[in-house]
C-alpha cells in the first residue's frame, strides 16, 4: 500500500497570508496591492466558512475541506482500488438482503447526493465492514453469522453509512493532510492521491472514539427510520464483545468499549424508538 500523504499539516495558508498582508500594503501604498494581497485571505476566509459543517442527527459541528461531491470523486477511485483483488460475491439471498439493507437505510438518510453502493465480499474469516467516503460500502460475508438476522447487518450498515453522512473520512484527511495540501489536491483535482488516502484511512487506521459514537448514533436513528428494531444494536454489540475474547477482530477493536457503547447506545434508544414506532405506523 502507498504511504500516506501526510506532507504540510504544518503549514496553514491562513499564516501566509495574514503575515505578508501587513509589508505588502505599506510598501506599495496602492490599492491594487492592497485587493491583491487580501485576496489569498478572502479566499482562505471563504474555504474556511464552507469548510464547516453540521453533522446529521447529532448536530456536531465539524472542520472538513470536501464537499460531498468530492467526497463521491475520490471515493469512486478508491473503492476501485480497494475492490481489485476482492472475491465478490455475485448473487444469493446474502446478496440480496445487504443489497435491501442499503436501499431501506439509505432511503431515510440525509443524503446530498452520495453515490451508494454495497459489495459483499466471499471472506468468512474476515468479522468486518467498511465505508468509503462518497456512500460506497463493503461487508464481509464473516460478519453475516454475528448479524444473525437483518435488523443486526442493519446495525452494521447504519453504522458505516453514519461514517459517510457524517463525512468522517474527510474531515479525518482535512486534519491529516492540512488545509493547504488538501486544498492544493482538491483544486488540481488529484483525486486518485486523495483516494489513496481515503483507502489507508478507513483500511488501516482508527477512527477516533468521537467518530465511532456518532457514527452508532445515527446509524441507531437511521436503522429505526428504516423500519429495523433499535434494540437489536446493543444485542449485536454484545455478540461482537463476547466473540472478541481475548484477540478482538479488526473492527472491535478500532471502535469504543463495550461499556461505553451500550451506555451511549442507551441514552439514544428513547429517540430511536420513537422513531421506529413512528416508521411502523407509517408503513403501508
Ligand atoms: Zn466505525
Amino acid at each position: 500500500m502507498a504511504r500516506p500523504l501526510s506532507l504540510g499539516a504544518e503549514r496553514p495558508g491562513s499564516r501566509d497570508a495574514a503575515a505578508s498582508y501587513p509589508n505588502s500594503a505599506r510598501r506599495s501604498g496602492r490599492k491594487p496591492g492592497i485587493r491583491r494581497a487580501l485576496l489569498p485571505l478572502l479566499g482562505l476566509v471563504l474555504v474556511t466558512l464552507s469548510a464547516c459543517k453540521t453533522s446529521p442527527v447529532t448536530g456536531r459541528n465539524s472542520f472538513n475541506l470536501f464537499s460531498a461531491q468530492d467526497d463521491v470523486a475520490l471515493g469512486r477511485d478508491a473503492y476501485t482500488e480497494v475492490l481489485a483483488n476482492a472475491k465478490v460475491v455475485s448473487r444469493g439471498a446474502q446478496k440480496d438482503m445487504v443489497e435491501r439493507v442499503m436501499s431501506r437505510i439509505t432511503a431515510i438518510a440525509d443524503d446530498p447526493g452520495f453515490e451508494w453502493e454495497v459489495t459483499l465480499i466471499d471472506d468468512d474469516a474476515t468479522v468486518n465492514a467498511f465505508a468509503l467516503p462518497g456512500g460506497k460500502m463493503a461487508v464481509y460475508t464473516g460478519i453475516l453469522p454475528v448479524c444473525q438476522d437483518e435488523a443486526g447487518l442493519a446495525v452494521v450498515m447504519g453504522h458505516e453509512i453514519g461514517h459517510v453522512v457524517a463525512q468522517h473520512g474527510t474531515e479525518r484527511m482535512t486534519r491529516s493532510l492540512g488545509i493547504d495540501v488538501a486544498f492544493s489536491l482538491l483544486n488540481t483535482g488529484d483525486y486518485e492521491a486523495l483516494a489513496r488516502s481515503a483507502v489507508q484511512l478507513a483500511l488501516e487506521l482508527p477512527y477516533d472514539r468521537g467518530h465511532e459514537s456518532e457514527a452508532d448514533e445515527i446509524g441507531l436513528i437511521y436503522m429505526a427510520k428504516a423500519g429495523y428494531d433499535p434494540r437489536a444494536a446493543p444485542l449485536f454489540w454484545e455478540r461482537m464483545g463476547a466473540l472478541a475474547g481475548g484477540r478482538p477482530p479488526e473492527w472491535l477493536s478500532t471502535h469504543p468499549s463495550p461499556e461505553t457503547r451500550t451506555r451511549r447506545l442507551e441514552e439514544a434508544m428513547p429517540k430511536a424508538l420513537e422513531a421506529w414506532r413512528r416508521a411502523a405506523g407509517e408503513a403501508p
